[in-house]
């Protein structure tokens, strides 16, 4: 194994799931598990200000640099609540043949459905045993990150910009970067390492808001409800079925931004809806959101008496014309990606990142790749050699940061 994927692995063990329904910073306290690994590691290495704050952001600085702009580098430490995370046990599928691979009776990784995953034919992949995630997501990233610090501190004689680090808590659960301290980061432009194929560089993130529905109704006894009963499911339903198909995530993709009904609960008497906007432009959202207000109005004239509150919240916004302004910060990416010998193409997301709240909190912040596919399942792998390749990538990137200073 080479280094980074080891390290990898001894940090996927560590189980560091967030906690959606958590008002506690971090939402979980396994975190810290992995947290205090990490500021242990780093002051071994030598790295400078190295703190961990109560609320579970771990900042450091790595020594020397030449003067002028601070590059930050991020990853996240929790894994993804969608899957089971407690007890990932990393297994090694040694010189791949290109073929599915099977987990369990449950789980195959088939690489038709992977942009990226022939490019290992031969080499290494890593996968959980198929009961968990794997947790490259961001793990990979954390790995990455430590050991570019550790590269950094072995070669001091590298023209290069001063780097500073930070593994925030909670990005799954859309609070990482709540108690982030830009100025104890100090950082001029960051990089989050929490991206997929080693092919794209992410100068975009979707805008982002929540449409919650709370439906009142009243609820009768059924056999003397004529005329009376208003049935919350029924317009629960209704809603839903207002909503465009066309539009729905299983309908989208690309530059495609979707409504997505994700939740619904309810009774006679109330109802509870819960949808996501997600759209790259700005007017794009914004018509999302009076298709929102527009399917509000008409179920209240449907139903007179029901009671219908739809709560819209803005949850993240695309950093893409904030990245614009300062051409650097991706061009440099994508050259230090090509100096790695990969074809690499500016993308974006399909959803968020740190970086998307962190560009508006004053820090311009694009997203480089890890390498790892299938985040957020049982089938998540990334391989020896995309590691390796996404972690030579951001050595080159700042290489190239140190030239052109
Ligand atoms: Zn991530």
């Amino acid at each position: 194994m080479n280094s980074v994927a080891e390290r990898f692995m001894r940090y996927a063990v560590v189980s560091t799931a967030s906690d959606p329904d958590s008002s506690t910073s971090p939402s979980s306290s396994r975190q810290f598990d992995l947290l205090k690994g990490l500021e242990k590691e780093l002051i071994e290495l030598g790295l400078e200000d190295v703190f961990l704050s109560r609320t579970g952001v771990l900042y450091a600085t790595v020594p020397g640099g030449i003067s002028g702009d601070v590059i930050g580098l991020i990853a996240h430490v929790d894994t993804s609540p969608e899957s089971p995370g407690e007890g990932v046990a990393p297994q090694l599928h040694r010189n791949w043949d290109g073929l599915p691979i099977l987990l369990n009776k449950e789980v195959l990784i088939d690489p038709a459905e992977c942009a990226d995953m022939l490019r290992y034919k031969g080499g290494t992949v890593i996968t959980s045993d198929g009961s968990t995630l794997l947790g490259a997501d961001d793990k990979a990233g954390v790995a990455i990150i430590m050991e570019t610090c550790k590269w950094l501190i072995e070669n001091p004689a590298i023209r290069r910009p001063k780097v500073v680090i930070a593994f925030t808590p909670d990005e799954e659960v859309g609070r990482g970067v709540e108690n982030f301290d830009v100025d104890r980061f100090g950082a001029d432009f960051a990089y989050t390492v929490d991206g997929g194929e080693v092919t794209e560089v992410s100068s975009e993130t979707f805008n982002a808001w929540s449409a919650d529905w709370s439906i009142t109704g009243r609820e009768v006894h059924p056999g003397s409800a004529a005329g009376s009963m208003i049935n919350a499911v029924r317009i629960a339903g209704e809603l839903i079925s207002l909503m465009r198909s066309e539009e729905m995530p299983e309908n989208s993709s690309g530059r495609d931004g979707y409504d997505y009904p994700l939740f619904v609960k309810g009774t006679t008497g109330s109802a509870e809806v819960k949808i996501i906007l997600r759209d790259f432009t700005t007017e794009g959202m914004m018509k999302r959101r009076r298709r929102m207000e527009a399917i509000r109005d008409c179920l209240a004239s449907l139903f007179p008496g029901s009671q219908i509150e739809l709560i819209l919240k803005e949850q993240y916004s695309n950093p893409g014309e904030i990245l614009k302004k300062d051409r650097r910060l991706v061009d440099y990416a994508l050259e230090g990606m090509k100096r790695s010998g990969i074809e690499v193409r500016e993308g974006s997301i399909r959803g968020g990142t740190d970086g998307s709240r962190l560009s508006f909190m004053g820090v311009p912040t694009a997203n480089l790749p890890t390498g790892g596919e299938l985040f957020h399942s049982r089938r998540e792998w990334v391989a020896e050699e995309g590691l390796s390749i996404a972690l030579d990538g951001l050595k080159n990137t700042l290489i190239i940061w140190g030239e052109k200073l």
